[in-house]
């Protein structure tokens, strides 16, 4: 499937057959591909395709803080580093650090620090550094799905895990799961996430327009796919456990 050039923006985002520009139909996500335990180095990592995007992300923590004058005395604290590598996108990325990336760690941040138990580890930091390799839309929500999985691959307690999705409307109609072209050419593009120990949503963003109505219907179908990315995410953290089950039953025999 071809990355999005910029600029060159097609007239319509849905094809004579009704489908959208990349064969989906409009409630159906892109392919979805999510692991564990793939950063040697990491106290917890994941990896996760979704439709053109790569992104890797690695846990460290609980452990000291740097700077330590950010440490707390009473509760541990939690840093999110999103990054888009330079060869991510189509026009280079320029590698420090911009303002929309600064902004999207912190939104992660949000998301994921009701999930942990920080008022148990005093004077600590968890860090969570989410690489994004290849990037077509929707990486925020992306790599807070595959952030809520690095941390429970470092076997941090968590309330539940967290995932993301957005939907947006392209050419009057709504849709799920915006690839880049359709977010960059769309009418509207509504990222959200949800923290399932509450079902509370996390993370709410809005760019574009539409009505209440819409609105309603709009988190109705990202309810359902997000039901269908965390059924991904329990899997693939159930089927690193059955691989170790596997390698103890394999070693006993
Ligand atoms: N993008 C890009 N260059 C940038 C930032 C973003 O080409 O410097 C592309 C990338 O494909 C990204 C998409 O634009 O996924 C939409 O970016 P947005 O800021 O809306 O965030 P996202 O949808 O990735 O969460």
């Amino acid at each position: 499937m071809p990355l999005i050039i910029k600029d060159e923006y097609p007239e319509k985002l849905f094809r004579d057959d009704g489908k959208r520009l990349d064969g989906r139909d409009k409630t159906e996500l892109r392919p979805i591909k999510m692991d564990v335990g793939v950063v040697e180095n990491a106290d917890g990592s994941a990896y996760l395709e979704w439709g053109n995007n790569k992104i890797f992300a690695a846990v460290y923590g609980p452990r000291e803080v740097h700077p330590h004058h950010l440490a707390k005395p009473d509760r541990g604290i939690l840093r999110v580093f999103y990054r888009m590598t330079t060869y991510s996108v189509f026009e280079r990325k320029r590698p420090a650090p911009g303002r929309r990336e600064k902004e999207i760690s912190m939104v992660i941040a949000d998301c994921l620090r009701p999930l942990l138990f920080l008022e148990l580890y005093p004077g600590t930091s968890f860090e969570v550094f989410l690489e994004v390799m290849d990037a077509d839309g929707g990486t925020r929500c992306a790599a807070t799905t595959v952030a809520a999985l690095a941390l429970a691959d470092a076997g941090i307690p968590m309330k539940s895990l967290v995932t993301a999705v957005a939907v947006g409307k392209i050419d009057d109609e709504l849709v799920v799961d915006l690839s880049g072209i359709e977010d960059k050419a769309g009418q509207a593009d509504l990222p959200c996430a949800i923290t399932w120990f509450n079902e509370e949503l996390s993370l709410l963003q809005f760019d574009g327009n539409m009505n209440l109505k819409q609105m309603e219907e709009f988190l109705s179908l990202a309810k359902t796919a997000l039901s269908e990315i965390y059924q991904i995410q329990l899997d693939a953290l159930k089927k690193k456990y059955i691989e170790i089950q596997e390698e103890v039953s394999g070693g006993n025999s």
